[in-house]
């Protein structure tokens, strides 16, 4: 233990890690089966889903969290100590959102609706789901700023990153990260916030929000246009007193380990040591596993990761380290990827991947191989 007397506030103990958990984010389910607000777009997104080989399911449901606790209740990470979260309020709400659109949102509090064309939808719960999302990611910004612990995950949904300072898009209401960071920069103390997103999607939101701010780092690798939301070309770096803040990596279809870790090693980490954040924030999606289908990356890749952005933490900000979970469909990469980073987060050394399929090509030429050499060649 640190001993903190007469030193100021207390120091976190290095790889104390909460997950915040809190269940009033499952109240968000919307079920395209039942009826929603009339009007154009409820008739446009009804033609589009007709038209569809097979039934249709809200990919975004609570069984993605719910999938995560079980396993960690199965499983459990030691040192990673489990909370609930917190509303977020109109305040920190607003530091994101215009006015105009948390009014038109908390209009839909209690009813189905769609928000957008991309099939963004709230149910009775999503609005008082969503305020906690925001608020939970908040919850584990100051808990680790005031050094409760060395670094937070905020197991929540509804994702935040797609939604922009007007709209909702993307299965994203509003944009948790963005609401913590804010949060941080207005409250806590931090001046330079580094936002690390990983998920396979651009993070449209998030960047749309800091494009002209120079306290905000946005480094975002994701599958490149047209995959969604089709944004995020490497020549879009931000501008006014923010240009040069936004790092776009796009990637091709398929890029894994080799591709992720070469981005983290020989880009974010010189951008994020000229950059000295005071704050190390990460857009956590795990739909780049290759259980997801859209990219290639491993769960030794999510843990190497973790890695570097700790080791860049510990540099900068005595680790001050907050993972936020965006996307992440296919139930079990997505619960087996938190707790790689989990895992490392809490103090385990992170795995150097292998290149994809090389280990199990050494396995089947041992396995094999004997059967091929002539007798007078064997050993014995
Ligand atoms: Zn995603």
């Amino acid at each position: 233990m640190n001993s903190s007397l007469g030193k100021g506030p207390a120091v976190a103990d290095r790889n104390g890690v909460i997950a915040f958990y809190d269940e009033r984010v499952l109240a968000h389910e919307p079920d395209a089966n039942v009826s929603f607000l009339p009007g154009r777009m409820d008739k446009r997104i009804r033609e589009v889903l007709a038209g569809l080989s097979g039934p249709w399911k809200y990919p975004e449901h609570p069984g993605r969290l719910t999938a995560v606790r079980k396993l960690l209740e199965a499983e459990p990470v030691p040192g990673v100590e489990f909370e609930a979260g917190a509303a977020a309020t109109r305040e920190q709400l607003g530091r994101v959102h215009i006015q105009l659109y948390l009014d038109d949102i908390f209009e839909l509090r209690g009813r189905n609706a769609w928000l957008d064309m991309d099939t963004t939808a709230v149910s009775p719960g999503s609005v008082d789901a969503a305020e906690v999302a925001a608020g939970t990611a908040v919850a584990a910004a100051e808990a680790v700023v005031q050094g409760r612990c060395e670094s937070a995950f905020a197991l929540v949904r509804p994702p935040g990153h797609h939604a922009e300072p007007t709209r909702a898009r993307g299965f994203c209401l509003f944009n948790n990260v963005a609401v913590a960071a804010t949060h941080a920069q207005a409250v806590l103390g931090c001046k330079r916030v580094l936002i690390l997103d990983w998920d396979a999607h651009h993070g449209n939101g998030t960047q749309s929000l800091f494009w002209s701010d120079p306290d905000v780092l946005f480094f975002d690798i994701h599958r490149a246009s047209p995959f969604y939301p089709g944004s995020g070309r490497m020549e879009d770096i931000g501008a006014g007193a923010g240009e040069g803040t936004i790092v776009n990596v796009p990637v091709p279809a398929g890029a894994g380990d080799q591709a992720y870790l070469k981005a983290f090693r020989e880009l974010l980490v010189p951008a994020a040591d000229w950059f000295r954040p005071d704050l190390v924030l990460v857009s956590a999606g795990f739909d780049p596993h290759w259980q997801d289908l859209a990219l290639n990356v491993s769960y030794e890749c999510f843990s190497a990761m973790t890695g570097i952005l700790q080791s860049v933490a510990r540099r900068h900000c005595g680790g001050k380290l907050v993972f936020v979970l965006e996307g992440g469909y296919n139930l079990d990469s997505l619960s087996r990827g938190v707790r790689s980073v989990l895992e490392v987060l809490a103090g385990a050394e992170p795995p150097e991947p292998g290149i994809c399929g090389v280990a199990e090509v050494e396995a089947a030429v041992a396995y094999h191989r004997e059967a091929f050499v002539p007798p007078e060649a064997r050993d014995s």
